[in-house]
């Protein structure tokens, strides 16, 4: 008993709960208020605590935010390199900078982590404006910009900042410039010898100090720095390259995954803890409210999402997105694989299995046109697809059912910096999160943005090992939510200062089942 397309629930909750600010003009950036229409699945309702906030934080965006009073003094005093606090008064207006890197799953996770950060700590976000992001997204705060102004920023080479930059704050901590202490009375470093930024590095590679990022102490010392640049990941461009060019190497590069989603990692200090339990009572929805609220796909990339969705998905009775992820370039065309995402569709009666007798059945349970499901296949390549498709055009259904298969692109290879591949990867992105049900390659942040922003948690293929001589099994399996994993977190005690399994501290923070020792919430 389902609705049909449009699917605008009665009365139309454009506004997804409150989620969204209302009165915003519509012209600008139409999938804002128009994305209920095109989804089926509702998605969970924000708590009362998470939408008071998210006006609060607002109007703190519209504040302190860029072509301000507050934010012209701001500047100054980070070009002067002045700690605000050196004034005695703590400053009025602080920033936390995200630098936007890398494939387009993992600069929307960073800043969705970045977000949830600057919303925990009272800062402005302002996002790094290169790769597309102002492209790719509408403006999430009503009234004033979230991309940082780059004519005039004091620190011009901060998309360059790497574990080796003297303000990181790891290395302030290892020099000695800065000191957390255990005392909150007394901290170690006075307020008036603070520095006005610190890099925060958050990536694969980060090290011990810079881990101390997640402790209450260094929570504490960092709230009075006025500006933090963030990176929470730096798995450069040329290490990509190399995976997609270089088989070899992939083993190595495999392991450097990146840090992107640190979500997590905030619901293990404690000082965050009952703030983040009051805006999600239902942990396992926190990226799907963040996601929903802050990336919205701009005209273009809108007119994509829409012409495809009514052209292919909208009349089927069921849509399924099936995400392929080949990491490994002699993955891209293995039978293998093939048979892996099939078994998986099949076993769990995601599809109707094909009969591969020449007749088709008599006693399928669905009439000639009866029920209709439409697979949305999204690939770099177009081999899988076009191997699944054939497969529902040669035989039949041992139910009945029709079912179509599509693919909108097949780039062929991850690209950099180029704006069609990247709002074709968005669009595509937003169509997975348009299905019924989904199955997601693991590993992949390209899935686990699809995968919170539909409010799904979908069956996931495992990732295949190097040396392939059959279809894993089980070929997949079914997360535990619909949350993206933290592929690095940290290992550490803050208070007893040693190592620490931190997959066993909290209930709802486990560790996840394609990266075993990433965590997500649950
Ligand atoms: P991850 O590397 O799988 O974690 O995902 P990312 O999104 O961070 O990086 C992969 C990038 O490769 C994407 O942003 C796209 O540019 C490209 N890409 C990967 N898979 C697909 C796909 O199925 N469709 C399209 N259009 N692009 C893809």
């Amino acid at each position: 008993n389902h609705r049909s397309f449009p699917y605008s629930t009665s009365p139309p909750d454009k506004l997804l709960g409150g989620l969204l600010p209302d009165g915003l003009d519509e012209r600008p950036c139409r999938s804002r208020y128009e994305s209920t229409m095109y989804r089926r699945n509702p998605g969970r309702r924000p708590s009362p605590h998470l939408i008071a906030k998210l006006r609060k934080h607002e109007e703190l965006q519209r504040r302190c935010g860029p072509n301000t009073d507050a934010y012209s003094l701001a500047i100054q005093q980070l070009r002067a390199g002045k700690s605000a606090a050196a004034g005695g008064s703590p400053a009025e207006c602080k920033y936390v900078v995200s630098i936007s890197y890398r494939g387009l799953g993992n600069r929307i996770l960073a800043a969705a982590s970045a977000f949830l950060y600057a919303l925990l700590t009272g800062r402005v976000l302002l996002v790094d404006p290169s790769n597309e992001m102002g492209e790719l997204f509408c403006e999430p705060f009503p009234g004033t910009t979230w991309l940082l102004p780059l004519d005039g920023f004091p620190l011009p080479s901060y998309t360059n900042f790497s574990i080796d930059t003297a303000e990181s704050y790891g290395n302030m901590l290892r020099n000695k410039v800065l000191s957390a202490g255990a005392d909150y009375a007394r901290p170690a470093t006075p307020a008036a010898e603070l520095p006005a930024f610190a890099y925060l590095h958050l990536d694969h590679d980060y090290a011990h100090e810079d881990k101390m990022f997640f402790c209450d102490d260094d929570q504490r010392l960092l709230s009075n720095v006025q500006w933090l640049v963030m990176r929470t990941d730096l798995y450069t461009v040329t290490t990509r390259i190399f995976e997609i060019e270089n088989p070899t190497l992939c083993t190595l590069t495999a392991n450097l995954r990146d840090v992107t989603y640190t979500v997590p990692g905030l619901f293990l200090v404690e000082a965050f803890r009952e703030e983040l339990d009051a805006l999600f009572p239902e942990r396992d929805a926190a990226f799907h409210h963040l996601a929903r609220y802050l990336f919205h796909p701009t005209n273009h990339v809108w007119g994509l999402v829409t012409r495809y969705y009514r052209a292919y998905l909208a009349r089927a009775d069921l849509r399924v997105g099936i995400q392929v992820r080949n990491f490994n370039p002699t993955h891209a065309q293995s039978p293998h694989v093939l048979h892996q995402i099939t078994s998986c569709v099949w076993r769990e009666k995601l599809l109707p299995e094909v009969v591969l007798a020449t007749e088709e059945p008599h006693d399928a349970a669905a009439a000639p046109g009866d029920k209709s499901t439409a697979v949305l296949m999204t690939s770099l390549r177009p081999w899988y697809y076009e191997r699944i498709k054939g497969m529902y055009w040669e035989h039949g259904t041992a139910t009945g059912e029709d079912v179509s298969v599509h693919q909108p692109s097949h780039e062929g290879q991850q690209q950099f910096g180029k704006r069609s591949h990247d709002g074709r990867a968005w669009a595509e992105m937003y169509l997975l999160s348009l299905c019924d049900v989904l199955v997601t390659s693991g590993w992949s942040t390209f899935g686990y943005v699809a995968q919170g922003i539909g409010g799904v948690a979908p069956w996931v293929l495992q990732k295949q090992p190097e040396n392939l001589t059959a279809a894993p099994d089980p070929p997949c399996f079914r997360d535990v939510s619909m949350e993206p994993c933290f592929h690095s977190p940290h290992v550490y005690d803050c208070k007893m200062k040693r190592g620490l399994d931190t997959g066993k501290v909290l209930p709802h923070v486990r560790h996840c089942q394609d990266v075993s020792w990433g965590l997500k919430l649950v």
